[in-house]
């Protein structure tokens, strides 16, 4: 029944899809992202939401049938995309052709566009479907600047994940068949400054202490610190220093993204950058930045709703798998401050963050049944 509804309603999906797509959302634009923000209001507000507008976050939310105490069940996902704006001429929003006609490009189309449209799918199954006369109410958090880290929003959702009573991350499902993300790694980002003696390097090498030697043994410890078998990793992505050749190095730095599967992992880590120590006296070590996102861990609630959603997916026709990814989402700060989460219920398809960046479209009006499946039975 949900599923035959969300079928017949594809090329509205579709037709809803490229309208979203071709609206560009950067994170780095917020006003962009909140004209994106009313137009999403208005579709939802058509499929009987009440929308709220919070400084960066939409908030939708969609009566319960049950009693009144019932607390929400929570669809979170973001509304910006990491492509700038100017970016359809070179990838426009299209279907794909010959062997690539179920596929759908564009820029945030499988991240996260494609997610937001089959939770608007979803809502207008459950109004419509006898079978689902009795559900909680739902809310639905779309956030605009998840893809930055939610540094504005996240005092925003925080509230709102804390009334909820479960929460379904509409972020993009892993791998070729669309697997749930069960947990993710917590992520941490530092900022490692060297302040040595800058010093000619002809006239008064010795009086110099050079920053990118100290810095250069430090990011060889730290990248020590990745322990493969644990899925810790300490990756020194960018490194900048020095003024000229001939000059011995003043001061360096080195950003550092680090990740791990558990919190206690990551206070390890963290407290490990900051007891790092210089090998020259000289120079002096600095250390700014810290934990980002706690890690989505898996939990005996969340583990029930993993279960549940397999389950019904298994009613609907198709297989569910699940699997652990080393990406965060704001599902990581919805876990932490201990609600069940279940992540990766958004669309299948492959390429995010890139040119290629698609979604399946034969996936489109399954994943909504099983959004509708999953708000009508928890
Ligand atoms: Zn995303």
């Amino acid at each position: 029944m949900l599923l035959a509804h969300t079928a017949a309603a594809l090329p509205e999906m579709l037709e809803q899809l490229r309208a979203w797509v071709e609206w560009e959302s950067p994170s780095q634009e917020p006003e962009r992202v909140r004209g994106l923000a009313r137009e999403v209001a208005a579709a939802f507000e058509s499929a009987g939401c009440r929308a709220t507008f919070h400084p960066d976050a939409l908030e939708l939310t969609y009566p319960g049938t049950r009693d009144a105490v019932d607390a929400p069940i929570l669809l979170l996902g973001h509304l910006d995309t990491v492509y700038p704006v100017g970016s359809l001429p070179a990838m426009p929003f299209r279907l794909g052709e010959g062997e690539e006609a179920d596929r759908a490009y564009g820029p945030g189309v499988f991240d996260m566009k494609a997610g937001l449209v089959q939770a608007l799918c979803a809502l207008q199954a459950l109004r419509h479907s006898p079978r689902t006369t009795s559900h909680s109410p739902i809310t639905l958090l779309f956030v605009y600047d998840e893809e930055i880290g939610s540094p504005r929003s996240r005092e925003q959702s925080e509230p709102v994940m804390r009334e909820a009573r479960a929460v379904l991350v509409l972020e993009p499902a892993a791998g070729a068949g669309g697997k749930l993300k069960i947990a993710r790694k917590g992520t941490a980002r530092y900022r490692l400054t060297a302040h040595g003696v800058a010093a000619h390097a002809g006239l008064d090498f010795a009086l110099g202490a050079s920053a990118i030697v100290e810095l250069a043994h430090r990011v060889v410890e730290v990248a020590g610190w990745s322990a493969a078998e644990r899925g810790v990793t300490v990756n020194a992505g960018l490194i900048a220093g020095g003024t000229a050749a001939n000059v011995v190095a003043g001061q360096a730095h080195a950003d550092i993204d680090a990740r791990a599967w558990t919190a206690a992992e990551q206070h390890v880590l963290d407290s490990r950058f900051r007891s790092l120590v210089a090998t020259d006296a000289r120079v002096r070590l600095e250390v700014d930045g810290g934990i980002s996102r706690p890690p989505m861990e898996v939990s005996p609630a969340s583990d029930a709703l993993r279960a549940r959603a397999q389950n019904l997916a298994a009613g609907l026709g198709f297989t569910l798998g699940a699997m652990r990814v080393g990406g965060a989402s704001d599902g990581n700060l919805a876990a932490a401050l201990g609600r069940p989460t279940l992540d990766g219920l958004g669309a299948v398809g492959a390429g995010a963050h890139t040119a290629d960046e698609h979604i399946l479209i034969a996936h489109l009006a399954p994943r909504a049944a099983l959004l509708a499946a999953l708000l009508a039975e928890l």
